[in-house]
C-alpha cells in the first residue's frame, strides 16, 4: 500500500475537508526550496511550509546544529532549569528586536505566543489592581492562531464560526488596506477612516482596553492584506494616550518576510509585546517567542508565588529547537536576499494587472500577491483549490487563500524560479 492510502486509514489532517480534498501529497524529503515525493517528483515549496521554511529545507548547517545538540542534551524542563541554547538564543532575539524588548518567554507555536502575549497583557493589568482593563481591540480579518485566545482575538468568520460561544468578546475594528510596496502611501481619508474607527473603540470603553492585537504590516491568513505603515504608528500613540498595550504578531512577518527584521520596524515603533514563532528555527521546529519589556517583565516580581506568570508548556524552550533558531540566526544575508524578491516583483506584478480575472497584485518583501476578482465566498472560493491543482501539475505548491494567490518561497530560490512560478502562474489564471 503506497503512502497516500496508509494515511487516509488513520490519519486526520489539519485545515482539511477530507471529503473533497485530494489525497494528500507524499513527500519523503526536501532540500532547498524543493519537496520531493514518493516517486521522486520536486515541487518547488511556493509557501514555505506554512511560512515557516526560511533559508531553504535541509540548511546544512541548522542540520547540523540540531544532530550536535541532540546527542548533548534533547530536553529539560524550564521551569528551574536553564540551558546554553535558551540563553544564547534569549540574547539574540533581544539584540535582533527593537530596542526595549528585554525579555523573552519561550513557548511553543505562533497559537501560544499569542496566547502568552494575551494572558500577559490581561495579568498585568489584573496585578497593577487595574481590575476594569480587561477588554482586547483586534483587527478585523486578523489570525492568530486556533486556540480558544488566539481565536478569540481572530476574525471568527473566517476558520471560527461554530467556537463564536466560547470565545472571549473583543472589539474588532477595520484596518485600511494597501497595496504594499506597490504603493506610495495609503489615502489619507483611508487612514483618518480608520482611524476614526479606532479612536471611537477606545472612547467606547475608556479605562478598559487592555491592549491592541496587530499583524503588523501584512495580514496572512485574512489574504496577505497589506496596510500603511502609518497606521501602525498612529495604533501606538492611541496605546500610549489610553494606557493599553500594544501586542504585534509577528509569526508570520517576523525574521525578514517583509524586507525588515520584524514588520514593526517599518512603522519605527516598538510593541510592548512581540509575538514570533515559524521561521524562528528557521522553519525546520517548532518553537515560539513572546517578547516583553524589562517593565512588563519585572511587574510580575513579588513574593508571593501567584503574582508570578503561571504559564508554561513541557517542552518551553526544548534545547534542540533553540539550537536551530540559533544556527538559523547565525546564517547572513536574509534581508538582501528578500531585497532580490522585491525587485523582483516590482516588475512583474504589475504586468499581472493586466491579465484578464486579475483584481489587485501587492508585495511587501518576500510575499508577491496575485488577487482574482473574488466573491462573497473570500477564502472559501472555490477558484483556490482549482488553481492550487492546476500549479500542482506544473511542479507548484502554492495554497491560495481564496482568490489571493501568493508566492512566499524559502529565501534559496532564484529569481528564474520565482519568475517561472509566477509564468505558470499567467498561465494557468488564463486558462481558467
Ligand atoms: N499568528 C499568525 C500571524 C499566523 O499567521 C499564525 C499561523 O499561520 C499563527 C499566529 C498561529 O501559528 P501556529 O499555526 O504556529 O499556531
Amino acid at each position: 500500500m503506497d503512502l497516500s492510502a496508509r494515511d487516509a486509514r488513520v490519519l486526520w489532517h489539519p485545515f482539511t475537508q477530507a471529503a473533497t480534498a485530494p489525497p494528500p501529497l507524499p513527500v519523503v524529503a526536501a532540500e532547498g526550496a524543493y519537496l520531493i515525493l514518493e516517486d521522486g517528483r520536486r515541487i518547488f515549496d511556493g509557501l514555505s511550509s506554512w511560512w515557516s521554511t526560511l533559508h531553504g529545507h535541509g540548511e546544512p548547517r541548522i542540520v547540523e546544529a540540531i544532530a550536535r545538540q541532540a546527542a548533548r542534551l534533547d530536553h529539560v524542563l524550564f521551569a528551574g532549569c536553564t540551558h546554553p541554547p535558551a540563553v544564547e538564543l534569549a540574547e539574540r532575539l533581544v539584540a535582533l528586536a527593537p530596542a526595549g524588548l528585554d525579555r523573552v518567554f519561550f513557548s511553543d507555536d505562533g497559537s501560544t505566543a499569542v496566547e502568552v502575549a494575551l494572558k500577559m497583557a490581561f495579568q498585568l493589568h489584573h496585578d497593577r489592581g487595574d481590575r476594569a482593563r480587561r477588554h482586547f481591540i483586534c483587527l478585523e480579518g486578523g489570525y492568530h492562531g486556533d486556540t480558544i485566545g488566539a481565536m478569540s482575538a481572530g476574525d471568527p468568520r473566517t476558520f471560527g464560526e461554530p467556537f463564536e460561544p466560547l470565545l472571549f468578546p473583543v472589539t474588532r475594528v477595520v484596518p485600511p488596506l494597501d497595496r504594499g510596496a506597490l504603493d506610495d502611501g495609503a489615502p489619507a481619508e483611508d487612514l483618518s477612516a480608520a482611524l476614526d474607527v479606532l479612536d471611537a473603540a477606545f472612547d467606547a470603553q475608556p479605562g478598559a482596553v487592555a491592549a491592541v492585537v496587530v499583524e503588523p504590516m501584512v495580514q496572512g491568513a485574512a489574504g496577505m492584506r497589506m496596510m500603511p505603515a502609518a497606521y501602525l504608528r498612529a495604533v501606538r500613540e492611541r496605546c500610549d494616550a489610553h494606557g493599553a498595550l500594544l501586542i504585534a504578531d509577528e509569526v508570520m512577518t517576523g525574521f525578514g518576510r517583509t524586507g525588515r527584521d520584524f514588520a514593526v520596524q517599518h512603522a519605527g515603533i516598538t510593541p510592548d509585546l512581540l509575538c514570533l514563532s515559524k521561521a524562528l528555527t528557521g522553519g525546520t521546529l517548532p518553537l515560539a517567542a513572546t517578547l516583553a519589556p524589562a517593565v512588563v517583565h519585572d511587574a510580575f516580581l513579588h513574593e508571593d508565588m501567584r503574582r508570578g506568570f503561571l504559564h508554561g508548556h513541557t517542552f518551553t524552550a526544548n534545547p534542540i529547537a533553540c539550537a536551530a533558531a540559533n544556527a538559523s540566526l547565525a546564517i547572513g544575508g536574509s534581508l538582501e536576499r528578500v531585497a532580490t524578491f522585491e525587485r523582483f516583483y516590482a516588475e512583474r506584478l504589475p504586468v499581472f494587472q493586466a491579465t484578464r480575472g486579475v483584481a489587485k497584485v501587492r508585495y511587501r518583501g518576500s510575499i508577491g500577491v496575485v488577487e482574482l476578482e473574488g466573491g462573497p465566498e473570500g477564502y472559501y472560493h472555490p477558484v483556490g483549490p482549482r488553481i492550487q491543482r492546476a500549479m500542482l501539475e506544473r511542479g507548484y505548491l502554492v495554497r491560495p487563500l481564496g482568490p489571493v494567490i501568493y508566492a512566499l518561497p524559502p529565501l534559496c530560490a532564484t529569481i528564474d524560479e520565482l519568475a517561472a512560478l509566477f509564468d505558470g502562474l499567467e498561465a494557468v489564471i488564463d486558462g481558467l
